[in-house]
């Protein structure tokens, strides 16, 4: 963005102090942002930006939805930590609402996504020791190449980027890995040792790909006949991003454990929970599980407000309507570079003939905020609230830089 002209002084300056003393582990686009609201944010020059990442997915209900933003000061002028020591008076509330809304019997909540995923393997595990009789220590996990499911030592253990894995190890065992999408490659790879097949419904980081139709219910089916569970990490595919409270729904799926994090709480405030059943909740007794934020008064305060948003703003179906039209009019754009348009809901990947990095940057001149996925996927993931209008601008704005 304006690499020439140079940035900015504003902007030049946030930029300079974070590279001079912070991690060099992103590399973001040189925006500054100071303020957001709805599906909008307003950098430190003052200039406006649609926002079409939506934070990967985390503010799915808008930046700084006002329900959301009061639930968090409210509750922030009450009580925010007990520790899970003490009870507090909103943890259960929540507990009743997401398993009521989503059909689950039991919920643990944590912090942050990949928190939830070790979770979920965790519990995976010891449910395969205690009720599948695996032998200890023997237990096996099926994940699917390029999946991404977070940054944890065991999490980039069964990983394919190198990108997430090298210099990390040694690593955590009981993990094999499989094609995402191959069902003959998912049946071959189940063995008696096998507690539970990992998967996202879409793989979003990888660059929004989709299995073939049918694969999540044969896989579901393939699991239930094997006595495997499936565990479905909806973290950025859940909570209406693509047309439904769980993307699993698209194939009638209901998953073992559904995994959630992001939206969860509207982008205010980490919140992530593992959703069960009773039977497969039922491995973890006190003390075998745990941490000091996890379920606080304030998260759950925040994560109650944001569901409350999904529903009342009627935002999956938000997204479904809003996808069908985007979808056709960027498979409309006549562009040299583009190979693929596809996705789900507002999920939906532009992969490219290269790097797609240069036209983020092009995009965000002209004011509208993505982000490359895997080098050479344009991600468009915009706050589910954006209107009509706007996506259509932000299309216009798509088919401009694509140009050639
Ligand atoms: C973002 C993400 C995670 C990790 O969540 P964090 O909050 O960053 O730890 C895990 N799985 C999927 C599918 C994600 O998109």
């Amino acid at each position: 963005m304006a690499h020439d002209r140079g940035l900015p002084e504003a902007t030049q300056h946030f930029i300079d102090l974070e590279e001079r003393f912070g991690a060099h582990n992103y590399k973001p686009l040189p925006v500054v942002i100071a303020k957001a609201s709805g599906a909008w944010v307003t950098d430190v020059e003052g200039k406006r930006y649609l926002d079409c990442l939506g934070a990967y997915s985390a503010v799915n209900q808008g930046h700084c939805h006002p329900r959301i933003v009061a639930a968090l000061v409210e509750q922030a002028q009450r009580v925010t930590l007990t520790s899970r020591a003490f009870r507090n008076d909103q943890l259960p509330l929540f507990e009743q609402q997401l398993c009521g809304l989503l059909g689950f019997e039991r919920m643990l909540p944590m912090n942050s996504g990949a928190e939830a995923v070790e979770t979920a393997i965790k519990m995976a595990r010891r449910w395969g020791y205690e009720k599948r009789g695996i032998a200890d220590g023997q237990a096996e996990i099926i994940v699917c190449h390029n999946n991404f499911h977070g940054r944890t030592t065991t999490i980039v253990s069964f990983s394919s980027d190198p990108l997430y894995r090298d210099g990390f190890g040694p690593f955590t065992p009981g993990f094999v890995s499989v094609p995402f999408g191959d069902l003959d490659a998912l049946a071959a790879a189940i063995t008696p040792r096998t507690c539970a097949f990992l998967v996202e419904p879409i793989q979003a980081e990888a660059g929004v790909l989709m299995p073939p139709d049918g694969y999540l219910a044969a896989a579901a089916q393939l699991c239930r006949d094997r006595g495997v569970l499936l565990l479905a990490d909806e973290i950025q595919t859940g909570l209406g991003r693509t047309g439904y409270l769980l993307a699993c729904e698209h194939e009638r799926v209901r998953p073992d454990v559904a995994i959630l994090g992001k939206a969860l709480s509207g982008g205010v405030y980490p919140v992530s929970a593992v959703l069960s059943s009773s039977a497969v909740m039922s491995v973890f007794h006190p003390g075998s599980h745990g941490s000091t934020f996890g379920g606080n008064p304030l998260a759950c305060a925040v994560a109650r407000a944001a569901l409350q948003v999904l529903v009342d703003e009627a935002l999956p179906a938000r997204a479904e309507a809003l996808s069908g039209p985007l979808l056709s009019r960027l498979r409309a754009i006549r562009s040299p570079y583009i190979r693929a348009v596809r996705g789900r809901g507002l999920l939906i990947g532009i992969e490219l003939d290269r790097l797609a990095r240069p036209f983020c940057e092009a995009l965000a001149t002209r004011g509208v905020l993505c982000k490359e996925t895997h080098d050479m996927v344009l991600r468009i993931a915009p706050p589910l609230v954006v209107s009509a209008d706007d996506l259509e601008w932000a299309a216009s704005q798509f088919a401009e830089v694509l140009a050639g």
